[in-house]
């Protein structure tokens, strides 16, 4: 088990990445089955710091992150959740953009 973490400006730089990405999504959240899953990947991976429940290759707490649809593991171990497939589900778009989708003739 790693016990570094990143540098402290690294995890600012990925922190706010995050941050940006979760506000512009409509801050959506996996379910609660999908977060279990991911706290299970993430309690056995060695790169888990247990002390401080942080993840050593991001520095992020695991608790926090993995509530996030919109967040990955950084090493790849589980993805981001597509918006509207299990997460919060939120509006793409306006009501004008869905009908010219579902009507072809719409764009004509
Ligand atoms: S987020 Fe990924 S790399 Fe970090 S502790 Fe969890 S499984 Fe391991």
């Amino acid at each position: 088990m790693s016990e570094k973490t990143p540098s402290f400006l690294d995890m600012i730089k990925g922190f706010a990445t995050d941050v940006v990405e979760y506000a512009k999504q409509g801050a959506p959240h996996v379910t609660e089955n999908q977060y279990k899953e991911r706290i299970r990947t993430c309690a056995t991976c060695p790169d888990l710091i247990k002390k401080s429940m942080r993840c050593g290759k991001c520095g992020c707490l695991v608790e926090q992150k993995a509530r996030w649809a919109t967040t990955a593991c950084p090493a790849s171990k589980w993805p981001k959740v597509k918006i509207g497939s299990g997460g919060k589900k939120i509006q793409l778009g306006t009501k004008k953009d869905e009908s010219k989708s579902n009507n072809p003739k719409a764009s004509e």
